[in-house]
């Protein structure tokens, strides 16, 4: 949003449309421009667990079902030659000179719905998220989970997937650097092992070509042992059955969030049961202070969860995580039931991180010149708590704080019926 002024029933928005270089027109989403563009780069919407095209759909089911193009990576707009995508679309809705547009907008009442942030778990060093490859958020778990996901539904171990990824890398420049020595090797009629043997003895005259010739076999031997090395660890890695979930991650800690994220409790539990229904060795454990499963039929869930999916819950906070030489996780905690500190070793750990104001609220905020709380969400009042500050704006979901799915749907169900009413009132 750019510009905002007025009162309720009378509002002038200034809003800025990005161009995405796609006329939105045109564009069928049949998806050939992605297929056939050659810049790869990692996929925001699996959380980097994937890879997408420079010229991409933000997700397989956003409305409008339209492709952008990504200038930080684009190459044409890298000022490299390009344009295959234009060339590609058959509806030639590619369009390199789009420019943004700034719009203004006559409106009665505004709903203000921007949702959360996940809280940054890499703040709480001694869970080493972001450094122990196998210590993820909920988030990238649901992504793991999701059948249209990067794992298509298996839940592989980002080690594992580095490992994958780094074996299919290492096989293009092992056969980049097999034809390269079958190249030496015609030339001179001989095998590069047996030159190198004579290389290595000071047997042959050792000039540029015979230097090139040898580093280049001896980087071929550094390939091909990488390459046995991982093809066995990836041969040998499985789908992640021991996990660990992790609750209150940010939430109901003074050194970040003091408040209670609401939903996480749930999530982990919804979580350990599709996994289990993915995988029925799966076994669960989730460590919580106490799980808070507020609401009709939660805690009956939270029960079958231990019943029907094995879910093991154990009270305590964990204190850290470390990783064996395997990359699997080590949890570090004290069971409070038990008194004794514990470590047990998992596949996976799932952090349960908690719902942040996103960054942007407080600067829209600003711009409405509506109040947000001590933690940055809009600010309401407990007696009307779909009105912000400012009359005639409205707020719902997680822009006010953290709620579900359920809770954020009927709120946005009454702030839609509120704006209507000041709407009607203000045409009289
Ligand atoms: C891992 C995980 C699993 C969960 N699982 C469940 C579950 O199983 N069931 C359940 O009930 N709840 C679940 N939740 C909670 C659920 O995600 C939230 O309740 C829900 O997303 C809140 O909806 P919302 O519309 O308020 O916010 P969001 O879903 O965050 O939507 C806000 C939207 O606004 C957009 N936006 C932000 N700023 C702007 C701007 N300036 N201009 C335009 N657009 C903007 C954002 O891109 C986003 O698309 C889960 C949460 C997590 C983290
Ligand atoms: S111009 Fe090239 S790099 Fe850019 S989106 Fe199109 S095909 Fe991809
Ligand atoms: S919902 Fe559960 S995990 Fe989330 S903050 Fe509250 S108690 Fe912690």
């Amino acid at each position: 949003m750019e510009g905002f002024s007025g009162q309720s029933g009378d509002f002038t928005v200034t809003v800025r449309r990005r161009a995405r270089y796609v006329d939105e027109s045109k564009c069928t989403g049949c998806g050939s421009c992605a297929e056939k563009c050659p810049t790869s780069v990692s996929d925001d919407f699996n959380l980097g667990l994937d890879r997408r095209k420079a010229i991409y759909k933000y997700f397989a089911q956003g409305i409008p079902s339209v492709f952008t193009i990504d200038t930080r990576f684009c190459r044409q707009f890298q000022g490299k030659k390009c344009g295959i995508c234009q060339k590609t679309c058959q509806a030639g809705a590619v369009d390199f000179e789009q420019q943004d547009r700034v719009e203004t907008f006559n409106v009665g009442a505004v709903v203000v719905a921007v949702g959360f942030d996940l809280f940054d778990a890499s703040r709480i060093t001694e869970y080493g998220y972001g450094r122990l490859p196998n210590v993820i958020s909920a988030l990238e778990f649901e992504r793991l989970l999701s059948a249209s996901g990067p794992t298509h539904g298996h839940v592989e171990r980002p080690s594992d997937l580095a490992d994958k990824a780094r074996l299919a890398e290492v096989d293009k420049e092992l056969k980049r650097a097999q034809k390269s020595l079958e190249s030496y090797e015609k030339k001179a009629g001989l095998n590069s092992a047996e030159f190198y043997q004579k290389f290595q003895a000071g047997a042959v005259s050792g000039n540029g070509d015979e230097k090139a010739w040898a580093d280049k076999y001896r980087s071929w031997l550094d390939l091909r042992e990488e390459n046995e090395t991982l093809a066995k660890k990836v041969a040998g890695s499985d789908v992640a059955t021991r996990l660990a979930f992790i609750q209150c991650v940010g939430s109901r800690d003074f050194r970040f969030h003091p408040y209670c994220s609401s939903y996480c409790c749930m999530h982990t539990i919804k979580e350990a049961i599709i996994a289990k229904e993915h995988a029925p060795r799966t076994e669960s454990t989730v460590f919580a202070m106490d799980l808070r499963t507020v609401g009709k039929g939660f805690e009956e869930y939270k029960l079958r969860g231990a019943a029907d999916s094995g879910i093991r819950y154990v009270r305590g906070r964990v204190a850290e995580i470390t990783q064996d030489g395997d990359c699997n996780p080590v949890i570090w905690y004290e069971d409070t039931k038990k008194r004794e500190v514990q470590a047990q070793t998992f596949d996976l750990v799932i952090l349960a991180n908690a719902c942040s104001a996103t960054p942007g609220a407080a600067a829209l905020a600003q711009i409405l010149g509506a109040r947000v709380d001590d933690n940055q969400f809009f600010a309401t009042d407990s007696l009307n708590p779909l009105s912000t500050s400012v009359p005639g704006i409205f707020t719902c979901g997680c822009a006010q704080g953290p709620m579900d799915i359920p809770e954020s749907v009927a709120q946005a169900s009454s702030a839609a019926a509120k704006a209507a009413e000041v709407v009607l009132k203000a045409q009289g």
